[in-house]
């Protein structure tokens, strides 16, 4: 456990990730996937994780609700009402059956995550009946159509299959099974990247309305930061498994710190003819996970590169007031 103020805010956090780690063995030797990584995320806001292809944030997002075991660390969901605190990494099995109605995840892929044997209504009902939720067939008919006209699908769809249905649709689905069991906490992972981006909009103002009415805790996994700064509360940059900077969504954009950070926002578009925008240039290539060289990850990359920093692993600081910096040069 950190003995350093966790990134994340001053109230009790509905969750706390601590030194959580996750390592994949290959033939070519240990992968990081994430590496020691720490925070905090408050009830009901949306913590948007933002990198690069490969750089740990799908597989972070997948520990954190326990779809993979991590290697070492810890995950603590709080309960507000009973005070207890769980942590899921350790719970067993049955315990973590219970605890999947609160945590749930919307993949990436609608076109590849939904069974297409199965019609828009059993993979609704999919989940209500793995966990036995209602008993009679009414009850159940009443919490689809609710479920279906939550997330903006039309009843008449229900006996359709996903090939039958466009993208928007089928996330749709992926949104309302994950919906149906009345959970706290959704990982959100790259939800709406295989989308167009006019169906994308569809899809981030259904999620931002069901966070408004439902007081959802969300995770938004992307590697597109024009679309996490639209959603999330406080965004977290990683790069190579490891997070290297963390603020508030306006901060971020306004005082970018890490010279990674800098490099990412420079990389945005600007829709202003008249505005020129001085863009950073990476040289060199992300090092590989496996095994990766101690220090600083981000130095064969950086050109305000030290001595220290081939020597050291920067921690994450906070330099201004929630405001968190994996680098060398900036803090105390
Ligand atoms: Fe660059 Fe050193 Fe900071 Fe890493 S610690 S980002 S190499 S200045």
């Amino acid at each position: 456990m950190n003995d350093v103020k966790t990134p994340g805010g001053e109230n009790k956090p509905y969750i706390r990730v601590d030194n959580l780690k996750k390592y994949f063995h290959t033939k070519r030797g240990l992968l990081h996937a994430v590496d020691d990584v720490s925070f905090t995320i408050q009830k009901g806001e949306t913590l948007g994780l933002v990198g690069e292809s490969g750089c740990g944030k799908s597989t972070l997002g997948r520990c954190l609700i326990r779809l993979l075991e991590s290697t070492a660390g810890h995950v603590v969901l709080h309960d507000e009402k009973t005070g207890v605190e769980t942590d899921i990494t350790k719970v067993s099995s049955s315990v973590m059956k219970e605890l999947r109605k609160k945590v749930q995840i919307v993949f990436q892929d609608p076109y590849s995550c939904l069974n297409p044997r199965l019609s828009v209504w059993e993979l609704i009902a999919e989940p209500l009946i793995v966990n036995s939720v209602f008993t009679g067939k009414n009850a159940m008919r009443a919490r689809i159509r609710e479920l279906m006209n939550t997330v903006g699908l039309a009843e008449r769809l229900e006996n359709n299959y996903p090939h039958e249905l466009d993208g928007g649709r089928r996330q749709r689905i992926g949104i309302a099974r994950s919906l149906a069991l009345n959970p706290e906490f959704i990982v959100l992972d790259e939800p709406v990247s295989a989308l167009d981006v006019c169906i994308q909009a569809q899809i981030l103002n259904l999620l931002n309305d069901l966070q408004k009415q439902f007081h959802y805790t969300y995770v938004f996994i992307s590697h597109n930061l024009s679309v996490v700064k639209h959603v999330s509360d406080r965004i977290a940059v990683m790069y190579l498994g490891k997070i290297v900077e963390l603020a508030d969504y306006k901060e971020l954009f306004v005082k970018p710190t890490h010279p990674y950070t800098q490099a990412l926002l420079s990389a945005i578009p600007v829709a202003k003819l008249d505005v020129q925008k001085e863009r950073i240039i990476l040289e060199g290539d992300v090092p590989s996970p496996i095994d990766p060289p101690s220090g600083c990850r981000f130095m064969g990359r950086c050109s305000y590169c030290q001595d220290i920093c081939r020597k050291e692993t920067p921690d994450l600081k906070e330099v201004l007031p929630n405001h968190f910096v994996a680098c060398h040069l900036k803090g105390a």
